[in-house]
């Protein structure tokens, strides 16, 4: 167990400067913020430390710049939409690393808050560099860290700047990460169901791999399950098949048995387009210039029955090209089922982005258990590997 924002005394936060490391790497459109979900994910952390005098000094990296500042990943539009949701006045540090921010971060009145520019825009930022780290380190008195979206890579923001500011705690939305990932990984009430899916197995072994022994079935869809039909023997058309994987989706199988259940049918096309003619076959049927894009309707039900028969259920990975309906349809039906499992008591955790999603973009985000606000950061931590942002924080 980490080391948490509350188990700090008030008199180490009066006063003091909290460097907060969050997550505001949010979609932006014409200068303005298009989803502030990110943003809002760590009010509580930065309210809690306002609220007891801290002055509160955040870093965050924006999108993907090449190794120098670019105004397209400036993190200005979110200064804008953090005041607005604060009803407070927010301080731009447009150079976290210069002295100047230094001494702006002084100069904040208890309870205020600033934002540094882009940490994505320091090459260093990547490479964990401690130089870097250690100017970032000079911004505050303690370091708080509640970007769980970004804690499985070592960055100088997330990781090495950890090392250097101490206390380094774990913010409220790491917490909740870490509590409802960790308890359904490590101590899940059963039958634990796990449904996987997305593009690609390659992307996915690792994780298939390390929930094999911990979990009672795995339900397989998307186009992953292609590479398998491949490796019953059965014709995949033009389906997403990764021919170099063929060996490695009969290796899973022979080692699953039982556990790893496919889908029993596929709904494909010719092309992908909405609108397109679509068949609903069986996994043995699918011709020769056809595709599959979806999970049949008969896979929809079993799934659904499966996961109803649940008490915990981790889901990664959309059923099907959810993306262009009609092939929406089974992940909703997933995404639906585990609703109602939820409702049933079921512990039910969406991790991954895409599935993180569908699920907000069907309505049903409010009735699962937990919604990981971290894609790649939930799939590494539910392949059991350490993730260097948490490692790097203070022990409890
Ligand atoms: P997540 O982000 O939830 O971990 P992935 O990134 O692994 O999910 O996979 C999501 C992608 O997989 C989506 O873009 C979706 O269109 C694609 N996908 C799912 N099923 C199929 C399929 N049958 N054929 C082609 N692409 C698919
Ligand atoms: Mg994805």
């Amino acid at each position: 167990m980490k080391r948490t924002l509350e188990s700090l005394d008030p008199a180490g936060i009066e006063g003091r400067r909290a460097l907060v490391r969050v997550d505001f790497n949010t979609p932006i459109k014409d200068g303005a913020v298009t989803d502030n979900t990110r943003i809002r994910a760590a009010l509580p952390t930065i309210t809690y430390l306002r609220d007891r005098g801290a002055r509160v000094v955040l870093l965050s990296h924006l999108g993907r710049p090449k190794g120098g500042p670019d105004p397209k990943y400036s993190m200005r539009p979110v200064v804008r939409e953090l005041e607005r949701l604060l009803g407070a006045p927010v301080v731009f540090l447009a150079d976290p690393t210069s002295d100047e921010a230094v001494t702006a971060t002084r100069r904040l009145p208890r309870g205020g808050v600033a934002l540094g520019e882009n940490t994505r825009f320091y090459p260093g930022e990547e490479k964990n560099d401690p130089a870097l780290a250690e100017r970032f380190a000079a911004l505050g008195d303690f370091y708080v860290n509640d970007a769980f979206g970004s804690a499985h890579r070592a960055h100088a923001s997330t990781e090495a700047v950890a090392r250097l500011l101490k206390p380094a705690v774990s913010g409220f939305l790491m917490q909740q990460e870490l509590r409802y990932l960790g308890d359904a990984l490590h101590e899940p009430k059963r039958p634990f169901v796990a449904v996987l899916g997305g593009a690609k197995i390659s992307g996915k072994i690792d994780l298939i791999e390390a929930l094999l022994p911990k979990t009672d079935a795995i339900l397989l869809g998307g186009a992953m399950a292609c590479t398998f039909f491949r490796a019953m023997g059965l014709e995949t058309g033009t389906s997403l098949v990764e021919e170099d994987r063929v060996g490695m989706a009969r290796d899973l199988m022979a080692k699953a048995g039982a556990k790893l259940v496919l889908p029993s049918g596929a709904v494909i096309a010719q092309r992908l387009e909405a609108g397109a003619e679509t068949r609903a076959v069986a996994r043995d049927a699918i011709p020769p210039g056809w595709a599959m894009y979806d999970i049949d309707p008969a896979t929809e039900r079993d799934f659904a029955a499966r996961i109803g028969a649940a008490r915990t259920v981790v889901w990664n990975g959309p059923m099907g090209v959810f993306e262009t309906p009609p092939f929406d349809h089974g992940t909703l039906a997933v995404a639906r089922a585990m609703a109602e499992a939820t409702s049933q008591g079921a512990v039910t955790v969406i991790g991954g982005g895409d599935s993180a999603a569908a699920v907000a973009e069907a309505g049903l985000a409010g009735k699962m258990t937990h919604v990981s606000t971290g894609g790649g950061a939930s799939l590494e931590f539910l392949e059991g590997k350490a993730l260097p942002g948490v490692a790097a924080l203070d022990d409890a």
